[in-house]
């Protein structure tokens, strides 16, 4: 839980839950589990230092990961918050954005139900704040979100944690939550590529929810959206979103509402191929749909690279290709027109700057109020 992040799309971190397991290629360099495992080694050698028994006690973060050849990998436990840290965003007046579960997610098969309502009790409680559940476990998000058990668990829970004598929140409220979601509460998945897209933008759909995002980070390949934001293109994608519409959201027609795109970062990233991005661009532009371009990542075209030094680069001509990797000497590299594209220079994020084609990209989507 923090107050400050460095996420450009929201305000505030705020972990429920942490731990997680992989589940697709975007979950490869996956920052959580690398900082999982590095908060727990802080945390030991603080307690040596102190002479603590280091077989007992520990943070939450005590086996959550453990090391492999490639580094910490996540053991698939995941730890539940203390009531300290649930019930944190009710204490912060403010109104922000909370990224909720930046350390996990929310929809881990080993999270209880019970806890999810929790969770969304909290959130309930405190509307001064827009919530940001992203998530890679899109079924799960969906078949919890359409039973009416989790409604009613949420005002119960939520009377439980203000310990009100009388209900906090009436039958209508339930009723407007199962129809159209909680209106604070922004719902999120991570598509990293087209088939990530295929299986989880239609589950999405499928949820209520008052505002719903894609997050394309790290962006690994092409996606097309034009048949989820254009349910007239009608293929296979505009198949599945009309089958949803028989589900809670039947009468209106899903959509999109925001999609954020970036590159990866940190050790062993992979490029992002600019007109990935660009496509991306462009697609919101045609539908309406507020897009956020949150980073390069390790990796960016020539006109973010100042000139000078080595510079390791990585070619993908026609974008699907697989990527070629190589180095320049500084001698090349004040030789070569590192403009040129499709090459992607090792920049770090810090250098490579938030600007495609000299523009920085904030938009947000609309609150529902
Ligand atoms: S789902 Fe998210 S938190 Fe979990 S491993 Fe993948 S990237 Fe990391």
């Amino acid at each position: 839980m923090s107050d400050k992040t460095s996420i450009e799309w929201t305000d505030a971190t705020w972990n429920p839950i942490v731990g997680c397991s992989v589940v697709s290629p975007g979950c490869t360099n996956c920052y959580a589990m690398r900082q999982a495992a590095r908060i727990e080694l802080m945390d030991l050698g603080r307690r040596a230092k102190r002479g603590d028994n280091l077989a007992v006690g520990g943070t939450s973060y005590a086996g959550l990961t453990q090391p492999s050849k490639s580094g910490p990998v996540w053991t698939g436990k995941v730890a539940l918050a203390s009531d300290e840290t649930l019930t944190q965003p009710l204490r912060w007046k403010r109104g922000r954005r909370i990224f909720v579960n930046s350390m996990g997610d929310l929809f881990h098969e080993s999270v209880p139900d019970e806890w999810i309502d929790r969770v969304f009790a909290a959130m309930a409680l405190a509307p001064q704040h827009t919530f940001q559940v992203l998530t890679k476990r899109t079924k799960r998000m969906r078949s919890y979100l359409t039973e009416s058990r989790s409604m009613m668990s949420w005002a119960i829970q939520a009377q439980a944690l203000k310990r009100a004598q009388f209900s906090v929140f009436s039958v209508r409220d339930v009723g407007v939550w199962r129809r159209s979601g909680l209106p604070n509460v922004h719902l999120g998945v991570s598509a990293e590529d087209q088939p990530r897209a295929d299986e989880r933008i239609p589950e999405l759909l499928a949820t209520p929810g008052a505002v719903r995002f894609v997050s394309g980070e790290p962006l690994l390949g092409e996606i097309n959206f034009e048949s989820v934001l254009n349910p007239a293109s009608g293929n296979h994608l505009d198949v599945l979103h009309r089958s949803t519409l028989h589900g809670p959201n039947y009468g209106e027609r899903p959509r999109l509402d925001w999609i954020i795109v970036g590159g990866e970062s940190g050790k062993g990233a992979r490029p992002m191929h600019p007109d990935w991005a660009r496509s991306i661009r462009d697609q919101c532009a045609a539908a309406g749909v507020p897009f956020f371009f949150k980073q390069w990542g390790e990796w960016a075209p020539g006109e973010n690279v100042e000139r000078g030094g080595t510079l390791d680069v990585a070619y993908n001509l026609y974008a699907d290709d697989d990527w070629s990797f190589g180095r320049l000497s500084e001698r090349e590299s004040e030789q070569t027109h590192i403009d040129n594209e499709p090459t992607v220079y090792r920049v770090g994020k810090a250098r490579a700057c938030r600007r495609l084609d000299g523009v920085e990209h904030n938009a947000f989507p609309e609150p529902r109020r």
